[in-house]
């Protein structure tokens, strides 16, 4: 893979913070050097100011993360920008075991499978865009987006075009047709612009709820390697797959390094705590992580800790076991959502059965733009939903969608919720 198509010119300025580097080295050197070595290097605060002293967090099943004051001292400190070590290398073993990367033990410059850790993933993806996209690049996506990603997208100028997509996510034969207004060979030729990247949510997309199968999966990855693109895959709602076996990643696939894939744990363990990270090929993520140096510094040391000592208690098995408890309460939201959306909404609506993640794509029938029976008229009935608009490149035009999320309510609630609905849109319909 030849990685320097794919960086912008700012991405390709960046180069180490001196303080940052000496600071990193310095904690390796000093983890190692005698103790009477002085080190007037780090430019860190002392913590002994600080007025936090310890701290118990307690977790379910009786654990106790315990943060007494030499693990609260490094808590409170800078850390490394990549993320620190101990999580960084727990997450590589995960990724081993989940999707075993064929680029594991490739070269560093040949794309060899890297890590970073990212203050939730929209961080990270936010980043990766930022390195990849110049104005007027092509970028493929499949409509709808998710709204934070079209958020990081548009305004840095790029061409969205929409690959079709239906319940099984993006479909191959709509990209392949897309992709031969180009040839192979004009990748290498920057004048034919031809795609830079592929982004899609391959589980439980949002809004959709749509998963993409393994096999098209594969086949998209084919036509990556034809026409030489990148592929972010962003992967949030991996670890809430309703059915077993979960469908083989991109990063399962990625002989070449061109995969980014964008991890969370938003969704399984917190989303304050602000804990993803990014999975890819070296020479890609070493830019992101000197983007991290000059943004956040990196990602909260004290919540890195937290999470890392939670997943060392776990391990590999007991994360996996939370996991399933994980997917066991949404699947229970999924049931009761489509549930009371069978009670009620049939007839006046289509949805598809989602497979992963936390949202229903509500199709409503008679009604071309529901923007206005959502921002004016559903908060007088007392429901909120979001309308479907503001998951496209064009936001002005209308859609007859609904993203209604079933992770927060009870199943009570969800049935009243939708008995509104039915009601606004019938009154809606006999308006009209
Ligand atoms: N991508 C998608 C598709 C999402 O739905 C979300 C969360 N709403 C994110 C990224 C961002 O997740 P995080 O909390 O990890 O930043």
């Amino acid at each position: 893979m030849n990685y320097s198509r794919f960086i912008t010119a700012t991405s390709a300025a960046r180069w180490p913070s001196p303080i940052r580097t000496t600071g990193e080295m310095g904690t390796e050197i000093l983890g190692r050097a005698p103790k009477s070595l002085i080190s007037l290097a780090p430019g860190m605060p002392n913590p002994s100011t600080f007025p936090f002293k310890s701290a118990v967090i307690t977790a379910e099943d009786g654990i106790t993360i315990r943060f007494e004051e030499e693990t609260m001292n490094r808590a409170l400190q800078y850390s490394q920008s990549a993320g620190i070590p101990e999580l960084l290398s727990w997450l590589k073993q995960l990724q081993v075991k989940l999707h075993n990367p064929p680029t594991l033990n490739y070269p560093p410059d040949r794309g060899q499978m890297d890590i970073c850790v990212t203050s939730g993933c929209q961080d990270g993806l936010c980043k990766a865009f930022e390195m990849i996209i110049n104005p007027g690049d092509n970028i493929l996506v499949n409509e709808p987006v998710y709204s934070g990603t079209l958020q990081a997208l548009l305004p840095l100028g790029c061409n969205i075009i929409n690959v079709a997509s239906d319940e099984y996510g993006m479909i191959p034969a709509s990209l392949k047709e897309i992709l031969s207004q180009w040839k192979p060979e004009d990748a290498k030729n920057p004048k034919k612009n031809t795609p830079k990247l592929l982004y899609t949510v391959p589980n439980g997309n949002n809004p959709t709820g749509n998963s993409l199968t393994g096999e098209r999966k594969k086949e998209i990855y084919e036509l990556a390697r034809k026409y030489d693109f990148l592929i972010i895959e962003d992967d949030p709602y991996y670890f809430v797959q309703f059915n077993k076996p979960w469908a083989p990643t991109f990063l399962s696939m990625d002989v070449d390094g061109r995969v980014i894939r964008a991890d969370s744990f938003s969704k399984v363990l917190s989303s304050g705590l602000r804990v993803g990270f990014l999975t890819g090929p070296k020479p890609l993520i070493e830019r992101i992580v000197l983007h991290i140096q000059v943004s956040s510094l990196h990602t909260s040391t004290f919540t890195q800790l937290m999470v890392y000592q939670l997943l060392h208690h776990w391990g590999e098995d007991g994360f996996l076991a939370h996991v399933d408890r994980v997917v066991h309460f949404y699947r229970n939201q999924r049931d009761a959502a489509l549930a009371a959306a069978d009670k009620w909404l049939s007839g006046l609506a289509e949805w598809h059965v989602p497979t992963a993640g936390m949202f229903l794509w509500i199709k409503v029938k008679g009604i071309s733009d529901v923007k206005e029976l959502i921002e004016e008229k559903a908060i007088k009935k007392e429901v909120l939903l979001v309308p479907g608009n503001g998951f496209y490149s064009n936001s002005s035009a209308p859609s007859p969608y609904l993203r209604a999320s079933f992770s927060i309510v009870s199943p009570e609630q969800m049935d009243v919720a939708f008995q509104r609905l039915a009601e606004l849109i019938k009154e809606s319909l006999e308006e009209n």
